[in-house]
């Protein structure tokens, strides 16, 4: 029953669901009507009442109708008889009609929605950004061709964003691959290459090779993150001395010191993400520093207006600010640095072995677990990162 339901129109469940409401409506008003009248008939064959109005007190007789009127039975049995069909076809007639009724009215009231419907159908990825005529009238039409309108041109952001992704990542995969193959092609056309030349092309070949795996890591990463549970307890501070541990050798290349304020936040989410975040800050802290400069990280309670949060109301967030005292970043890239594979300095980048995607991993982490990262502060004597988690 309920299959077969499913499988109707709902013009045709509509026509249903009121036909049988109202079929129950004049079962139970022919029921009651007609039992009150034919109980009202037997009680006006019992008794005829007569009433002397001259009098000053009324005069009640009790009769026996069948003394005073013998067709009395005979005509009121066949006054029920007849009452009893009319009401039964009259029942009959106002299912029917309102059956009718309803079928056309419901069809002229879902007529809306199935023009709706009709305009969802041409929507394909190549036009997500057409935007459907929102109704004047201001029913609940126009509110869900409006909401509609609103995740159409989300769908469109995260599908241009997609595009934009998958042919900046297309780009930084080729660059490698041409480098490699012009060189090679070059090398090829040598008679008797000197082991100079085989140590150089050799180093080449890992160079590139490297960025590439390192490119297609990222990548993985970047795809993997929604499928990672992310309900482990973790204290930002033990994690950060773990970063620590881990760069300490690279900041020891470049002088650089590592300093960890007091203070600690307690977080739910996933220790491998967070600590991946966190890695990319404190690297990055590190890679754009001036040789004998320092990284402070600096985490703390505090409240912050999230951008995955609904309402607008600053949270209760954990702090972890990354400081340097490094290169800086132009205000005008403030906020693009965060974007995949932007970088300030493309060749510098590069040179240092960045695709670009650092940052943009640390925002999807970031929205993964409700929180954000941005430039709390930067000028040419260094920069403040900080990840903002939310402290459910
Ligand atoms: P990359 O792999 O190039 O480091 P990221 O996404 O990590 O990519 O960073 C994007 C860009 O943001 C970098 O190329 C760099 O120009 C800039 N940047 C990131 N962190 C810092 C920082 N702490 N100081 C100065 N510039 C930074």
């Amino acid at each position: 029953m309920k299959n077969f339901s499913k499988k109707l129109s709902l013009q045709w469940r509509l026509t249903l669901v009121i036909t049988l409401l109202v079929s129950v409506t004049c079962i139970l008003m022919y029921f009651f009507i007609s039992r009150s009248a034919v109980t009202g008939m037997e009680n006006l064959e019992n008794y005829i009442v007569q009433v002397d109005e001259t009098g000053s007190e009324p005069i009640t007789f009790h009769v026996d109708p069948a003394v005073l009127f013998p067709d009395l039975s005979d005509q009121v049995q066949s006054t029920k008889d007849l009452f009893r069909i009319r009401s039964i076809i009259a029942t009959g007639i106002i299912i029917l009609l309102s059956s009718i009724g309803t079928y056309f009215i419901s069809r002229h009231a879902l007529s809306p929605l199935h023009e709706l419907s009709t305009k969802i159908e041409k929507i394909q990825a190549q036009n997500l950004s057409e935007s459907l005529e929102i109704p004047e009238s201001n029913d609940a039409i126009s509110h869900l061709t409006a909401s509609f309108n609103e995740m159409l041109s989300r769908l469109d952001d995260a599908f241009t964003a997609q595009k934009q992704f998958s042919a900046s990542a297309a780009h930084e995969l080729r660059t490698p691959l041409a480098v490699m193959q012009t060189n090679l092609e070059v090398f090829a056309r040598k008679k008797e290459p000197s082991t100079e030349e085989y140590r150089e092309i050799f180093s080449m070949v890992q160079e590139q090779t490297g960025r590439l795996s390192h490119l297609a890591e990222v990548l993985l990463d970047m795809t993997g993150i929604q499928t990672v549970e992310r309900s482990e307890t973790i204290s930002l501070a033990e994690l950060t001395e773990e970063v620590f541990c881990d760069l300490a050798s690279v900041a020891e290349q470049k002088q650089i010191e590592l300093i960890q304020r007091d203070g600690d936040c307690t977080v739910t989410g996933s220790y491998l993400l967070l600590y991946r975040a966190v890695y990319n800050l404190v690297e990055n802290a590190i890679k754009y520093n001036h040789s004998s400069g320092k990284v402070t990280v600096n985490i703390h309670p505090g409240k912050a207006v999230l951008a995955a949060a609904s309402q607008p109301h600053p949270a209760d967030c954990a702090f972890v600010e990354i400081s340097d005292t490094g290169i800086g970043i132009p205000p005008e890239y403030q906020e693009k640095i965060f974007a995949p594979f932007f970088r300030v300095d493309k060749s510098r980048s590069r040179a240092m072995g960045g695709a670009g995607l650092g940052l943009a991993l640390v925002t999807e982490i970031a929205r993964q677990h409700g929180g954000q990262v941005k430039v709390l502060e930067s000028n040419a004597k260094g920069s403040t990162i900080a990840l903002m988690l939310p402290i459910k």
